[in-house]
C-alpha cells in the first residue's frame, strides 16, 4: 500500500506530532497551516532531512472549499487523511456571534467535508485508505462555555460514523480520535489554577501529551479496515 499521508493544522500541537510520528514511520507527508507557513516548511525540511520521507508544506484554509479544491490539485492525494485542523471558542452561546459560530463549524466540520470529498476518488479507485478525524470528547459529553465547539465535534463525530457506513464496502476505514485534555496552545488561555482543577477530575492524574494522540492515530492507519466507524477516546479514562 502507498504510504502517503495529509496531515491539517501540522505547524503545531497535536498536527506537529501526528507529522513526527507518521515521518518517522517512512510516511511522505504532505503538511498543511493556515499560517505560520515558515514553521512548516522548517518542520516539513526537518522530516526530509532526519527521515528521508517526501514531505511537503503548504499554507491552506480547509474552512474555504476553493482552497481545499486548490491543495488537491498540487498534491500527490493521500492513502491516509488525517483531519486534525481545529479551533476552540469559549464564550456564552449568547455572546457568540454570527461570525464566530460559522467560522467554528466551518473549520471543525465543513473543512472535512471537503477534505473527504477531495480525497475519497483516489481511495476508491485504489480500494483502500484511511481517513482519521481529530475530535474531541465534548463532541459526545458536551461542554459549557464551548458550545458551537461541542456541536462541531458532535457533528464530526456523526460525520465519522455515516462516512464509515458509506466507504466500507470500498475498503476504506473512517475513524474518529476524541481527545481529553491534551498539552498544546489551544489550552494555552488556562491559568495554572485552572488547569489542575481540571486535571484533578481525570484519573490519569496528567495532560495529555500530543504525541500520546498521534500514536494512537498512526496506530489507526496501520490497523486492519475492519476497524471503522469508531470514536476513540484518547483521555486518560476523563469523560
Ligand atoms: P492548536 O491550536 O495547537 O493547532 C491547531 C492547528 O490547526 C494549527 O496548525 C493551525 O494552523 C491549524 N488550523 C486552524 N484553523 C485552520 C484552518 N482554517 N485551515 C488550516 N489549518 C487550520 O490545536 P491542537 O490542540 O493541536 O488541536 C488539534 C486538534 O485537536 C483540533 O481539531 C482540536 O479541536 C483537537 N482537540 C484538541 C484538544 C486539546 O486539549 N488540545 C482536545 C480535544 C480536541
Amino acid at each position: 500500500m502507498e504510504k502517503r499521508a495529509l496531515i491539517t493544522g501540522a505547524s503545531r500541537g497535536i498536527g506537529r506530532a501526528i507529522a513526527i510520528e507518521f515521518a518517522r514511520a517512512g510516511y511522505d507527508l504532505t503538511l498543511c497551516c493556515i499560517r505560520n507557513i515558515e514553521g512548516l516548511e522548517n518542520l516539513a525540511k526537518d522530516l526530509t532531512d532526519t527521515y528521508k520521507v517526501k514531505c511537503v508544506a503548504y499554507q491552506a484554509d480547509v474552512s474555504d472549499p476553493a482552497a481545499v479544491r486548490k491543495l488537491f490539485d498540487k498534491i500527490d492525494p493521500p492513502s491516509v487523511l488525517i483531519n486534525n485542523a481545529g479551533i476552540s471558542y469559549v464564550g456564552l452561546v449568547t455572546d457568540m456571534s454570527d461570525e464566530d459560530w460559522m467560522k467554528t463549524i466551518n473549520t471543525n466540520l465543513s473543512s472535512v467535508f471537503y477534505m473527504c470529498r477531495a480525497a475519497i476518488p483516489h481511495m476508491l479507485a485504489e480500494f483502500s485508505g484511511k481517513i482519521i478525524n481529530v475530535s474531541s470528547v465534548w463532541g459526545e459529553s458536551g461542554a459549557s462555555m464551548e458550545v458551537a465547539y461541542s456541536a462541531s465535534k458532535g457533528g464530526l463525530d456523526a460525520f465519522t460514523k455515516a462516512l464509515a457506513k458509506e466507504l466500507a464496502p470500498s475498503g476504506i476505514s473512517v475513524n474518529a480520535v476524541a481527545c481529553g485534555l491534551i498539552d498544546t496552545d489551544m489550552n494555552s488561555r488556562l491559568s495554572d489554577e485552572e488547569l489542575a482543577e481540571v486535571v484533578a477530575d481525570i484519573p490519569a492524574d496528567r495532560i495529555g501529551k500530543p504525541a500520546e494522540v498521534a500514536s494512537v492515530i498512526l496506530s489507526l492507519a496501520e490497523s486492519t479496515n475492519y476497524l471503522t466507524g469508531q470514536i476513540i477516546k484518547v483521555d486518560g479514562g476523563w469523560v
